[in-house]
């Protein structure tokens, strides 16, 4: 596949921030990809040109149906000096299967791998160096064809866009308060809460306002039926570690099936640690906290990798977690994620993918 290369005539006016100030998702770089697709020409016209506006017609139908799909991964920065992506194959089967629930046409998981390597390449000056930071991956495609009238778009946008982001936890792990929402819910099952797609986010807004303004970090999410089984918390798949046993909802539609959570699941069976995929209800969080066999709990994703909770508000009711602080088995996650994606551990499982 082709990619053509628009270079800017003009030098970057993109401030370069220092690793220290970078934050999540402030500081886009200098480059975008972009491709067009055509029911009858199909996928066509790849690019790489400089980070500008989209221009839309008004009546794009994304604006106003919101069929988009989107993904989020990182490159990192290897300890070689080398750059690494974590399991983008994964990333990439998910856009399909979310393109398909939203009657978008697919991409080629090769196309796709070639872009992400040679955007990446040609900004690998914006790849911070400093631990835990990483340039985040943001693939979109969106219906580009104008028209009121609720349909399958004929004609689409697949673009790509990369931020320098920092470490999450500068300081160290900083552990969430998490507030439990037990009027609201993110998505039912035989809906899209399994898809990446943005209508899934905006709707969860107003909860996650009301829970900041009363001191917590993020909303646990129920589910739609009964109000009753833990399901997400935010944007992230969510674990519990009772007695010895590993616990996390089972993907039954309503949940993102998250690479950060596939990679948990592994490599804690790796290490023999006894694990379930089932149906975990708040209740029985609440009686484990109250009886101390909560020892630990943790939210996973690409952006945080693993995200200790210290504490948890269920109908008025505070609960501690590991005394607030962040637990061995979220200590020891955490750095065996970020040891393979940083190339400073052992890849036993292969998922380290070097392109530079
Ligand atoms: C992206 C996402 C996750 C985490 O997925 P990862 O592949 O681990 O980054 C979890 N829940 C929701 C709702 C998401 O959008």
């Amino acid at each position: 596949m082709d990619i053509r290369i628009i270079k800017s005539t003009t030098p970057s006016q993109k401030y370069r921030p220092k690793d220290s100030e970078l934050g999540f998702g402030k500081y886009t770089t200098d480059y975008m990809f972009l491709m067009n697709y055509e029911r009858k020409k199909g996928w066509h016209d790849a690019r790489i040109v400089p980070y500008e506006p989209l221009k839309l017609d008004p009546a794009a139908m994304v604006l106003h149906y919101n069929q988009q799909v989107f993904e989020g991964l990182k490159a990192y920065s290897l300890a070689d000096g080398g750059i690494g992506l974590f399991r983008p194959n994964k990333n990439i089967e998910r856009m399909n299967r979310s393109a398909r629930r939203m009657v978008m046409p697919e991409l080629d998981s090769e196309v796709f791998l070639q872009a992400i390597k040679e955007l990446v390449l040609l900004e690998r000056e914006w790849l911070p160096t400093s631990a835990g930071t990483s340039l985040y991956i943001r693939p979109t495609m969106i219906a580009t064809e104008p028209g009121i009238g609720i349909r399958p778009s004929e004609e689409y946008l697949f673009y790509m866009i990369l931020c320098s982001v920092g470490a999450y936890y500068p300081e160290g792990f900083n552990p969430t308060k998490i507030y439990v929402s037990n009027m609201y819910v993110r998505s039912a099952k035989h809906a899209v809460g399994n898809v990446k797609t943005s209508g899934n986010y905006g709707p969860t807004l107003l909860v996650s306002q009301e829970a900041f303004m009363k001191g917590y970090t993020q909303v646990l999410w129920l589910d739609a039926e009964e109000l009753k089984y833990v399901e997400e918390v935010g944007t992230s798949n969510v674990f519990f570690f009772i007695n010895g046993e590993l616990v996390t909802p089972p993907l039954n539609g309503s949940i993102l099936p998250g690479i950060t959570r596939d990679s948990v699941l592994r490599i804690v069976k790796h290490w023999g640690l006894t694990i379930s995929e089932r149906l975990i209800s708040i209740e029985e969080v609440a009686d484990a906290c109250r009886s101390g066999d909560l020892e630990e709990m943790f939210a996973t994703g690409t952006a945080a990798v693993i995200s200790p909770v210290g504490q948890i508000c269920y109908k008025g009711e505070d609960f501690l977690i590991a005394d607030g602080k962040t637990g061995k088995l979220s200590q020891r996650l955490y750095d065996e994620i970020t040891g393979i994606q940083y190339g400073l551990k052992d890849d036993p499982f292969g998922w380290r993918v070097r392109i530079a």
